[in-house]
């Protein structure tokens, strides 16, 4: 038989679409992806071989992931028919997605945010609307209510706190859209332990709103990135709708494993979380201090813009490689241009990212904190 010659057609919408990509390079010290700067304690791999000892290798997992959801519902004060878990948050998103959205629905995302919304959306054919942040990161009231009556999306995403610039969601933003919004609300809390509010406190056993979703993931507080593991408090009944467009067994019995002993784990999480956030405060500090337009972030993440230091984000981004220092550079994305994006590292990943950075800036520059250090940026990201 002859091979076809010519190309297999790809779908039509999806020609246009470029992948997600997030680029790495082989550098000493890597706070590009937000990742947790260290692993989970010793005693968590031992606990989870342990564990795997008991797997029944030749047989399905528990389909319906029911000792994971009930773990973390008891983190959550909730009921595990109000928890769902998947593949990471990228699987709960794209889950909702499937679920809610779809061909013919719209979603509305705030600009800039995580750029997988988009993504995951477009995919799986819904229409994305685009609405735009406020310079400080913040959603305000009035483009929430414009993008929400302009569109009637099926679902509203809102980040908080945001990726990239750090912003905690307002809890009057939230309640407004709760309010308005004709379908879902989903808050991602993918950073969410690392703020000072969390959405998770309206869901309470007693109900919550009915149209709430938040999503959390075991990537970042958790340390837990390689593991892939998400989950999402839903509204009740909700899961079974899921349940129609997940892939049958989508949670391995290892990751399901993996995600009870982490549980066990709370208190050195959340340890881990109280040294990143005065690392944080640290990083931010000293940025300000150096005259960069900084964005106060409450996520494990800080954005800043280098044009005020007189270089551009590409000069940064590339003296900092040379020096092995790896951040992400937001420099050519829309409304970001001279923006890089650095993840808090450990302390000395930290200083080798300053001491980078006081390489690649001019000289001429305050050494001293100005009283400014938390004021938002004057520059805009429009
Ligand atoms: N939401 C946000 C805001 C993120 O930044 C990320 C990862 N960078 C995710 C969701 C996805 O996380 P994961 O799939 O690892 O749970």
């Amino acid at each position: 038989m002859k091979p076809k010659a010519t190309k297999p057609a790809v779908r039509d919408d999806l020609r246009a679409l470029e992948g997600y990509h997030s680029p790495q390079l082989d550098v000493e010290v890597r706070l590009n992806t937000n990742e947790a700067p260290v692993g989970p304690p010793p005693e968590f791999a031992e606990a989870v071989a342990a564990e795997l000892a008991g797997v029944a290798w030749h047989r399905y997992p528990d389909r319906s992931a029911h000792a994971l959801r009930q773990d973390i519902a008891a983190l959550h004060g909730t009921a595990p028919e109000r928890i769902f878990v998947a593949n990471g948050s990228n699987e709960v998103l794209q889950t909702l997605c499937l679920a809610y959205a779809g061909a013919g629905r719209v979603v509305a995302t705030f600009e800039p945010t995580y750029a997988m919304y988009g993504q995951i959306a477009r995919s799986t054919q819904c229409a994305v609307a685009e609405g735009e942040r406020s310079a400080d990161g913040s959603v305000s009231l009035g483009e929430l209510e414009r993008v929400v009556e302009r569109y009637r999306p099926s679902i509203v995403f809102l980040c908080s706190p945001n990726n990239p610039t750090g912003t905690p969601e307002r809890a009057e933003v939230l309640e407004r859209a709760l309010e308005i919004a004709p379908s879902l609300v989903v808050v991602d809390e993918a950073y969410g332990q690392f703020a000072d509010w969390s959405a998770i406190d309206m869901c309470d056993d007693a109900g919550g709103p009915a149209n709430l979703v938040i999503t959390r993931t075991f990537s970042k507080t958790w340390a837990m990135a390689g593991a892939r593991l998400g989950y999402a408090v839903v509204p009740a009944g909700m899961v079974a709708e899921f349940d129609k467009v997940v892939l049958p067994y989508h949670l391995d019995a290892v990751k399901q494993v993996a995600g009870r002993v982490a549980l066990r784990f709370a208190a050195q999480m959340e340890q881990r979380v109280a040294a990143i956030v005065s690392e944080r405060l640290r990083i931010e500090q000293s940025l300000s201090g150096r005259g960069l337009d900084v964005w106060p972030s409450q996520a494990n993440f800080v954005l800043f813009r280098t044009t005020p230091c007189g270089r551009t984000g590409d000069e940064v981004w590339q003296a900092l490689v040379e020096r092995s220092v790896l951040v992400r550079n937001c420099s050519s994305w829309p409304r970001l241009a001279d923006c890089l994006r650095v993840t808090i590292g450990t302390p000395q990943d930290n200083d080798r990212f300053l001491d980078a950075l006081s390489d690649a800036l001019p000289d001429a520059l305050p050494d001293a904190l100005p009283d400014s250090v938390m004021d938002a940026p004057s520059a805009s990201i429009s």
